[in-house]
């Protein structure tokens, strides 16, 4: 990060994409080369600007998915397809290696997750809000902390989680990180608990106690992030202690 406390000010910069990664039917990893990047932290997003050949732009915020490595100018992006969205199903669906678009970032300073904070950390990601926690557990496990991660993650159905195979594997790796999918429409076979919104006995079964102080971040669709907040809140955590983003729309 020390390119990026140098750097402060945020300009448009050209990104070209190298490689597109499938994690569902409609949401794909797109990894952009972006010379001069200036660094990250976990947790903060970046502004994407399309520009038709008409001259007509338009901007859509995204999280950064990866964790910043010195040696490279990637930055690893998940767009999930909104159906009739504008722009996600732009990048989802058209956008092909070698294609160009703008990229200005990294933006934000709260929602974001350091490797020396030193409290346990309680992820809740609500569908494509489990991009930046992801990028939270790969900047611990880059950074080889050993700080207790546990991710909570409510998303519709077995086919829509994002990551399945790498937090499947980091959570068996490492005994410091413990995840837990819910579904709020159809879980696996098997799967004890039945489909349905985040509730306050999740939260209570999957995440950590109010007396431990973990630091909690939210993410998700505006409804989602509201309710899931009230949830913790009413279970005695510290308002001051839950840090939010909301991506927009109102589905949880
Ligand atoms: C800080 C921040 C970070 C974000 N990070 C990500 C990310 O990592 N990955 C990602 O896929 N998206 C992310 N988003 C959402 C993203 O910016 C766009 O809003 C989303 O891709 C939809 O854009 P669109 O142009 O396709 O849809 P639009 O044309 O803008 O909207 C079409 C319809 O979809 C609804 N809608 C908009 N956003 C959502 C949503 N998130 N969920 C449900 N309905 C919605 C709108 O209300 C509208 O009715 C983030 C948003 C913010 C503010």
């Amino acid at each position: 990060m020390a390119r990026a406390a140098v750097s402060r000010r945020l300009t448009w910069r050209a990104a070209r994409l190298r490689e597109v990664r499938a994690e569902t039917g409609s949401a794909h990893t797109l990894v952009f080369e972006v010379p001069g990047w200036p660094g990250h932290l976990a947790g903060q997003h970046v502004d994407v600007r399309l520009t038709a050949e008409d001259g007509y732009s338009t901007e859509r915020s995204y999280s950064i998915a990866s964790a910043f490595t010195d040696s490279d100018d990637l930055v690893e992006l998940t767009v999930q397809r909104i159906p009739d969205g504008e722009v996600s199903p732009y990048l989802v669906d058209v956008l092909q290696p070698g294609m160009q678009v703008e990229l200005r970032g990294p933006v934000g300073g709260w929602f974001v997750w350091r490797a020396a904070e030193t409290a346990p950390v309680l992820l809740v990601a609500g569908g494509s809000g489990v991009v930046p926690l992801m990028a939270m557990i790969r900047a611990r496990a880059k950074a080889s902390v050993r700080v207790p991660f546990r991710l909570v993650y409510s998303t519709r159905t077995p086919e829509d989680v994002l990551y399945a195979e790498e937090l499947r594997r980091r959570a068996l790796e490492d005994r410091g990180l413990d995840v837990t999918v819910v579904y709020t429409r159809r879980a696996p076979d098997g799967h004890g608990r039945p489909p349905g919104r985040l509730t306050a006995a999740d939260l209570a079964e999957w995440g950590w106690p109010p007396d431990f102080e973990p630091a909690v971040f939210v993410c998700g669709p505006t409804g989602f992030v509201e309710a899931a907040a009230d949830l913790l809140i009413d279970a005695g955590h510290e308002p001051q202690r839950i840090k939010t983003e909301r991506f927009g729309g109102t589905d949880a």
